[in-house]
């Protein structure tokens, strides 16, 4: 697809190509992630209007289906929360959108996601260790560079082996930090390292969604990543574990 723009007086032609193919997979990608979204969005509501129906068609004068079912309909509701702030975010983070870089203190936003994940650590009797200076500090996005960690930090929790352990190393140089998070989880088969990136990609769904995973932590850490100029890699051994590294190029704090 080819436009020419001439201009007789100036003699100046501007030409502007466009790559058709390109545009198309563009949109593929857009009509499959609004396809993927409606059928992830389906799964909870039907879930939902499925108990309701049932307390309403009797189950609730059983005091124990009762409380049962309520249980039930609010972590649906959770699941279609979270699904949905994923869902925003991935589309924002592809997207040229304004941020909001400040000092961060690494070490700080790492006790506080571990701080959220406190009882899922605990209930899985789990070691977790951080090394790095503690009062490094990047100039980035707040609450990207949570989104980060976060996401990073919350694999390691759920697909990791009872008392098994997490490792949270950080540091930098002069151009570059350097994030890694490593677990001894079930690990990473390698024909699916590539595609686990990909929005909705799982390796084990029933295994996401049952320790309340959206399928699209790492889409939204890739593409804050790749925004910033930084880049993620994996390096992951099945029943042995994962470890996720982050580089992101540091720009100056008095620049
Ligand atoms: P989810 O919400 O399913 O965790 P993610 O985008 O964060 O979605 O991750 C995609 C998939 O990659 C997960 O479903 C899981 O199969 C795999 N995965 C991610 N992190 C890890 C890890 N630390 N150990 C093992 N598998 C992982």
């Amino acid at each position: 697809y080819v436009i020419w723009i001439g201009d007789k007086e100036s003699g100046q032609v501007v030409v502007v190509l466009y790559d058709l193919a390109l545009i198309r997979a563009a949109e593929q990608m857009q009509l499959d992630f609004v396809s993927n979204v409606s059928h992830e969005l389906k799964t909870p509501i039907t879930s939902i209007a499925g108990f309701a129906e049932t307390l309403l068609g009797g189950a609730k004068d059983d005091p124990k289906a009762l409380d049962q079912f309520l249980h039930i309909i609010l972590q649906e509701a959770d699941r279609l929360n979270d699904l949905v702030t994923d869902t925003i975010s991935v589309a924002k983070f592809a997207n040229p959108h304004p941020i909001h870089p400040q000092s961060v203190t690494v070490r700080k936003e790492i006790d506080h996601c571990l701080t959220m994940l406190k009882p899922r650590i605990e209930e899985r009797s789990l070691q977790t260790r951080i090394e790095g200076p503690e009062d490094l500090t990047v100039v980035f996005d707040p609450a990207e560079f949570e989104d980060i960690i976060k996401n990073l930090l919350t694999n390691a929790v759920i697909y990791n082996h009872h008392q098994g352990s997490i490792d949270v190393r950080y540091s930098s140089d002069q151009d570059n930090f350097k994030l890694v998070v490593a677990d001894t989880g079930i690990g990473i088969p390698e024909d699916d390292q590539q595609r686990i990136f990909e929005r909705f990609y799982r390796v084990d769904k029933m295994r996401s969604r049952r320790n309340g995973g959206t399928g699209l932590g790492l889409a939204i850490v890739q593409a804050i990543v790749q925004r910033a100029g930084g880049e993620i890699t994996l390096h992951s051994q099945v029943g042995v574990g994962s470890s996720f590294t982050v580089t992101l190029p540091l720009k100056k704090q008095n620049a």
